[in-house]
C-alpha cells in the first residue's frame, strides 16, 4: 500500500483560484487526484451566500476531475494576523469565529477536516523571545480549542489539525509542548490532532543541529499525526521550495521514515509557496517535475 500522496493549494494562490481551473490541472498536470485546499482561495469570512455557492463549485469541480480533498488549511493571509494568541482578546474572539465560519465552508464543500496554525503572541519591545506562553493566554487556547471541536462536530467534521510552527512566539513548537496540548484536548468533541511540516520540525536555529528533526516528531506524536507538509527546504528556514531545488529533504528517505513509524496511513502534501511575480508557466513546470519526483517515492 502507498502513503497518500496529494499537493497543498498553497501554489495556486493568486493564480489558479477557482475550483474549475486548480481541479482539473491537479488531475490531469499533476496527475494527482488528492488535495488540501487552502483558504488562500476561499475567505470564510466573505457572505454566506457567496460562500454556499464557491462550495457548491468545489464539490462540482473537484467531482468532474475525479480529485478528492482531504482536508482544509488556514493559509497565509489568516495566519499572519495572530489569530488566537493576539493580545487584544476581542482579535481572538474574531479568529474564532472565523475558524467556525471555515467550518462551516468546509463541511459545505464536502470536507470533513480543517487545520492550520492557531496564533502567534505579540513580540516584545526588546526582541527577547519568551520560552514558554503566559499560562492564562494557554488556558484560553485550549478552551478555545474545545469550544471549536464542538461546533466543527455540529458541522459533521472529523477531525481538527494544529500545525506547530517552528517559533517561540506560536504554540505549540516543541514535541514536549505538543503533547501536552494533546492531553490538554483530550477529549474534545472531534479529536485533535497534528499535521507535521518538513520545514518546521528541522528548523535548525530553534531545534539544534542534530539533523533528528523529523524523526523525533514522527516517534512522539504517532498516530495523533494527521497529516504531513512535505517541502524541499535546508533546515534553516522554512523554505517551502519544491523539489526541482537543491535541498536537504530526500523523498525516499521521508517515506522510509514514515514507514518506520507505522505513518503508512498518514496522508503527505507537497506544499510549495512562489513569489508573487514569478512567471505561471515556470511554477506549472516546477510543480509538475515536483509530482513527478515525489509521487513514486511515496507509491
Ligand atoms: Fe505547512
Ligand atoms: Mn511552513
Amino acid at each position: 500500500m502507498g502513503i497518500p500522496f496529494g499537493i497543498n493549494l498553497s501554489f495556486c494562490v493568486k493564480r489558479w483560484v477557482t475550483p474549475a481551473l486548480w481541479a482539473p490541472l491537479v488531475a490531469e498536470d499533476l496527475g494527482l487526484d488528492l488535495v488540501q485546499l487552502s483558504f488562500d482561495l476561499v475567505d470564510p469570512a466573505w457572505p454566506d451566500g457567496l460562500l454556499d455557492r464557491l462550495a457548491g463549485d468545489i464539490r462540482r469541480e473537484t467531482a468532474r476531475a475525479g480529485v478528492t480533498v482531504h482536508s482544509a488549511f488556514i493559509g497565509l493571509a489568516h495566519y499572519t494576523f495572530n489569530q488566537m494568541l493576539h493580545p487584544d482578546p476581542e482579535v481572538r474572539d474574531v479568529a474564532e469565529a472565523w475558524l467556525k465560519r471555515a467550518y462551516r465552508v468546509a463541511a459545505a464543500a464536502g470536507i470533513t477536516r480543517v487545520g492550520g496554525p492557531l496564533g502567534a503572541v505579540a513580540s516584545r519591545r526588546d526582541g527577547r523571545e519568551a520560552e514558554s506562553l503566559d499560562p492564562a493566554d494557554y488556558a484560553d487556547l485550549i478552551a478555545r480549542m474545545h469550544r471549536l471541536a464542538e461546533a466543527a462536530r455540529a458541522e459533521g467534521l472529523t477531525e481538527l489539525y494544529v500545525e506547530p510552527t517552528p517559533m517561540r512566539r506560536e504554540w505549540p513548537w516543541t514535541v514536549a509542548q505538543a503533547l501536552r496540548m494533546a492531553e490538554d484536548t483530550a477529549g474534545a468533541a472531534v479529536p485533535w490532532k497534528f499535521c507535521v511540516d518538513w520545514g518546521h520540525g528541522t528548523f535548525e536555529p530553534l531545534y539544534g543541529r542534530y539533523r533528528a528533526g523529523m524523526a523525533e516528531w514522527y516517534r512522539a506524536l504517532g498516530a495523533r499525526i494527521g497529516a504531513i507538509h512535505i517541502q524541499q527546504t535546508d533546515f534553516q528556514l522554512d523554505r517551502h521550495w519544491d523539489f526541482t531545488e537543491p535541498g536537504a529533504v530526500d523523498p525516499a528517505a521521508a517515506a522510509a521514515l514514515q514507514r518506520a513509524n507505522g505513518l503508512d496511513d498518514v496522508p503527505v502534501f507537497l506544499e510549495v509557496f512562489y513569489p508573487f511575480e514569478r512567471d505561471d508557466a515556470s511554477i506549472l513546470d516546477a510543480v509538475r517535475r515536483s509530482a513527478a519526483i515525489l509521487k513514486p517515492a511515496f507509491a
